[in-house]
């Protein structure tokens, strides 16, 4: 064997190298990754996703099977499986000519367990639910076995094709391993392999009423596909002895080895696709892709790319033990990949209007402004210039605060890429609320430079009032307020959620050159965050941005305080 340098690779990594370097599995690589299609991906799927088709893309003769565990009819939409392919390809990657279905095993599977009556290795149990639940015993105490578990090989085989043909009802028969009652691994204890369900499956119609178990299900696909290494989650562990048990039974193609990772947890959000149906179906968020929702396509809508989700689970890395990451790390992301690359944009989102009184009426011009900051390759543009602009109410304050060095009563500040302008009055409503600031500019700041080495303090973003594209913005924070919503059994999570998530602002002013904005485009809004049209509900007729990260972690400077 020849030595290999695993000092830079997970433990997952490291076994996968090794395997390779000793011609294992005649040096093939196959990895699988195997949703079950009953709702959407998460951020957690991401990390599934990354690792086996990650793996199998880092070596020449690497494969990743795309699989659906279609095994669960009555659950399964075929809105999922489209979506959940929809995501593994955004997220860029590519399973070629290997897309599978569980369900196209079924024949297959079938046969097996007619293999396992025949050895004697299974038996078609009469017990009710309830009674096999009395059955099995505990963790503390063994099970007892079924009186039903000696049954001949003829009348199990006579029993089985019933079941399979159709003669009885849901929940009369079910098709059982014969392991071990006493086993202190609860899942040895004869688990049940097949079961009743007359429905109709979106696959194989009405051509089958009995359906194989997950369990049973999941190691037979992988060995039937040649899967080398089956990675999965840590909850599973405790099911690789069954999994090695029907593999070890039957004369399978191979053996694939069952590897487990933790699971990723984030925290400020729930992760099971259970508990994202119930925000879905009660309301709580628009949809699935609901910017809030750490989805795959609710991430893509917020304006996540696929690099930043990929660097995000290559950060994380893996591990054997659970743990919690901090949204933060997902956040920052986002801010790494979009800082370096996405073109400044300059976005007034709560619009005070100034009146520029020495500007002449009918004048405009173009000021020219670069699209980065730090990387020229990405050009400059030209953005209009009036009489009349809007600037952030945020940026004003009638008595300023100590620190606080944007504009003020008679204070200069500059105007980015413009002028230098000074306010010289502050016009209000008769409520006393500020409608208006009257400023002056000075002619010779052209650009926003200085013309006689005097300094202003402030750099004010700004939109042109005559050409702004009026807009709606939305701002998304942590749809939960706790940082583990789930912590307590007696609270239902849903009272965790953060009833500030989604703020809605209308008429906000972006400069003119976002109208021709795309989904598919991201944009810092200079001193403000980053933000893309929203997918679903934008459009050049109606500007809709949504907001995909501040700039910087205003979560981590309150936890602080
Ligand atoms: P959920 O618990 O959210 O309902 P699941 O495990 O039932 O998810 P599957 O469709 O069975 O969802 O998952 C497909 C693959 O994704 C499995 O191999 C599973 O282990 C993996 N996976 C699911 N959730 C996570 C997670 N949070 N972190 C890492 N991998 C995950
Ligand atoms: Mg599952």
């Amino acid at each position: 064997m020849t030595d290999i340098d695993t000092s830079n690779l997970d433990f997952i990594r490291t076994i996968v190298a090794k395997d390779l370097a000793a011609g294992k599995n005649d040096g093939r690589l196959v990895t699988r990754f195997p949703p079950e299609p009953n709702g959407y991906l998460h951020i957690g799927h991401a990390k599934s996703i990354c690792l086996n088709f990650g793996l199998a893309q880092e070596y020449p003769q690497g494969v990743c099977h795309m699989r659906f565990d279609d095994t669960n009819p009555e659950k399964e939409e075929v809105e999922y499986i489209d979506s959940i392919l929809a995501d593994v390809k955004w997220l860029g990657f590519d399973w070629g000519d290997n897309l599978f279905y569980a369900s196209d095993y079924f024949d297959q599977l079938h046969d097996y367990a007619v293999e396992l009556i025949k050895m004697g290795k299974a038996y078609v149990c009469s017990l009710s639910g309830e009674e096999m639940r009395q059955y099995r015993g505990t963790l503390k105490e063994p099970g007892r076995e079924s009186p039903y578990r000696n049954r001949s090989v003829e009348e199990n085989l006579d029993l089985f094709r019933r079941m399979k043909d159709g003669e009885f009802a849901d929940g009369t028969y079910v098709l059982r391993a014969k392991i071990d009652m006493a086993a202190p691994n609860i899942n040895l204890r004869d688990p049940i392999i097949y079961r009743i369900r007359k429905v109709h499956h979106h696959r194989t119609g009405d051509k089958w009423c009995i359906y194989p178990m997950y369990d049973y299900t999941h190691c037979l696909s992988d060995a039937i596909e040649k899967v080398t290494h089956s990675l999965c989650t840590l909850e599973f562990a405790d099911h690789r002895p069954l999994y090695d048990w029907f593999l070890d039974t039957l004369q399978t193609p191979c053996h694939p080895q069952q590897i487990e990772f933790a699971r990723l947890n984030l925290n400020f959000t729930v992760m099971s696709k259970r508990k994202l149906m119930q925000l879905v179906q009660e309301g709580f968020v628009s949809g699935w892709d609901d910017p809030r929702m750490l989805t795959i396509s609710g991430l893509r809508r917020r304006g996540y790319t696929p690099a930043a989700i990929r660097n995000f689970c290559a950060t994380i890395g893996l591990a054997k033990r659970e743990s919690r990451i901090d949204m933060g790390v997902l956040e920052n992301a986002i801010r790494d990949d979009l800082n370096d690359r996405a073109p400044r944009r300059l976005a007034v989102l709560k619009p005070l209007k100034v009146v520029i009184t020495n500007y002449p009426e009918e004048k405009e011009e173009e000021l020219e402004i670069a699209n980065h900051p730090k990387d020229a390759s990405l050009g400059s543009r030209m953005i209009p210039f009036c009489r009349e602009i809007y600037i952030d109410r945020d940026d004003f304050m009638e008595e300023p605060a100590k620190k606080f060095f944007r504009l003020a009563p008679g204070r200069e500040v500059r105007l980015r890429a413009a002028y230098f302008i000074t306010c010289q009055e502050v016009i209000k409503d008769n409520s006393g609320e500020i409608i208006e600031l009257r400023c002056s500019y000075d002619p010779a700041s052209r650009g926003g430079s200085s013309p006689d080495g005097r300094k202003v303090k402030g750099t004010l973003h700004w939109v042109s009032a005559r050409h702004a594209l009026d807009a709606e913005i939305r701002l998304y924070d942590r749809l939960f307020n706790k940082e583990n919503p789930e912590d307590d059994p007696e609270v239902d999570f849903k009272e965790n959620i953060n009833p500030e998530s989604l703020q809605i602002l209308s008429h906000c002013k972006l400069e003119p050159a976002l109208a021709q904005a795309t989904a598919n485009d991201h944009f810092q809004f200079e001193r403000v965050g980053f933000f893309c049209l929203d997918r679903k509900e934008g459009s050049p007729k109606r500007p809709l941005f949504n907001r995909t990260v501040t700039l910087r972690d205003t979560w981590a400077k309150l936890v602080k305080r």
